[in-house]
Parts: C-alpha cells; structure tokens; sequence
C-alpha cells in the first residue's frame, strides 16, 4: 500500500483567457477550477496541497482582482474534506504550492491544527509574498489571508523527499519557488502536481505561455515547462495542470468512480 491522491474541488473563478494561455482573441473568458490535493498513505499519514479561496473572498478579496477573476463558486476547505471523512484536524501536513489568494485562501481551516504549526512553502515564495501583502504591491498576496493567527510556516529552500515517494521540487515560474510534487500513487502511478507553473493541457501540449507583456514570464514559463516535460519523461509520470477545468472534472469523476 502507497500513497493515494484525489482532488478537493474547492470552487472556480472566470477569467481572460490570455491570463492562462496565449490566444488570438484578447476578450475570450473562460472558467478555471480551484482545487487542493488530498495524499494519503497507510503509514506516512494525510497530506494537503493547496487550500484553495478564502471563505469570505467577497469581503476580503480588492475590488481590481475580483473583477479581473469573479468568483462563480468557492467550496470551504473543511466542507471538501468532511467529503473525504476528514477533518482540518486529521491533516498531517500542510503544503503551499504558493501563496496567492487561490491556493492560500483556505489556510484559517487550518489554525491551532497540527498541520497549521508547520505549513510546508518556499523560503523565497514566503519572502516574496510577505513583502507584496505587507506593501500592498501584489494584489494576488492578501495580508489576512497570510498572517493567520494559529498558523505558522516552515520553510524549504531545495528539493527534498518529504516522506518515501512524495517528493517537494521547486520551480522558477509564476512565483519563485513555487513547490511542485511528484508523488508515486496507487491510484493513478506516478504524478506531478505543478501548481500554477503550467495551468492548463494546452500550456502543456502547445508549449504556449501566459500573454504577458513582460518577455521574462514567457521565457521562465518554457524554461520550467522544458523541466517538467524531462521530470515526467524520466518517471513516466502524468502532469496534473493547475487551473484546467476538464482536467478537473474528469478527475473528480475518476476519483468517485474509485480509481
Ligand atoms: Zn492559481
């Protein structure tokens, strides 16, 4: 017996599609999933992976960023795993691919818990982060939702194996440092999480970044992209994008049909 890995749909947002993928039509939206990951292991425990949008987003979140990605549905983190069986409670441990309002949003389910003592994030990820949500110059850091009383974080600075078969990577794309996985599962084999470092199968498949007017997001998304694709090569892994709705929801079905 090994790891398991099932999502915890956490709701979903709409926005440009040039925010995900470049593309011809600028005014084209689509709708993106937010989603954590639920590893369980017999032995090495439960682990989470993202945290998905705060419960409050509409008091919470500025006004410029839920225009730009308006919230269609948002799943509490404690409701998505009451449908595991679980509770914040039972959570081992804690990862933060990054600390965006999408993946960290979640994070006051865990506060006084065992896993809030010691949330997994990069060491640059935390710095960054800390300094646009305390300076105000990085709408997608949001204070409240960062510096939670009960919760503290501990830092990582490399890849590491965090438990036999689940290993941490960090990756140079979105965010600095942001943490990827690469899990060995019983479920579905060998699969890397990688966040917002790649969102959808078309980043993936077409090898096409964000539109962005600045060249170095384009030039680090391919550089990481290049990365990943050898990682999973390598380990003859399946890549689970970051914000790809038919991704998700096929997983979703897989995971209640018991794969
Ligand atoms: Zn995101």
């Amino acid at each position: 017996m090994g790891w398991k890995i099932e999502l915890l749909h956490l709701g979903k947002m709409r926005c440009h599609k040039s925010r995900m993928i470049w593309t011809e039509n600028r005014e084209t939206t689509i709708e993106i999933p937010v989603f954590g990951v639920l590893l369980r292991h017999p032995e090495y425990g439960t682990v989470v992976y993202d945290t998905g949008l705060p419960d409050n987003w509409q008091n919470c979140l500025p006004e410029g960023l839920q225009a730009s990605f308006p919230v269609t549905e948002q799943i509490p983190m404690a409701e998505a795993l009451a449908k595991k069986g679980l509770s914040p409670e039972q959570v081992d441990m804690l990862i933060l691919s990054h600390l965006h309002f999408d993946h960290a949003g979640g994070l006051r389910h865990f506060a006084g818990t065992q896993a809030g003592k010691a949330v997994i994030i990069s060491d640059t990820e935390l710095a960054n982060g800390l300094v646009k949500a305390f300076t105000g110059t990085g709408p997608s850091y949001v204070r409240e939702l960062l510096d939670v009383p009960g919760i503290w974080y501990r830092t990582i600075s490399e890849e590491q194996d965090l438990f036999p078969g689940l290993r941490l990577f960090l990756q140079q794309s979105h965010a600095p440092g942001l943490i990827g996985i690469q899990v060995e599962t019983d479920n579905r084999g060998p699969v890397l999480c990688v966040s917002d470092a790649v969102y959808t199968e078309e980043n993936d498949a077409a090898e096409l970044p964000p539109d962005s007017p600045n060249p170095q997001v384009s030039q680090g998304f391919l550089a990481n992209l290049k990365l990943l694709q050898k990682r999973r090569r390598e380990n003859g892994a399946v890549m689970l994008y970051g914000h790809d709705l038919d991704r998700e929801q096929q997983w979703l079905r897989e995971d209640d049909g018991g794969i």
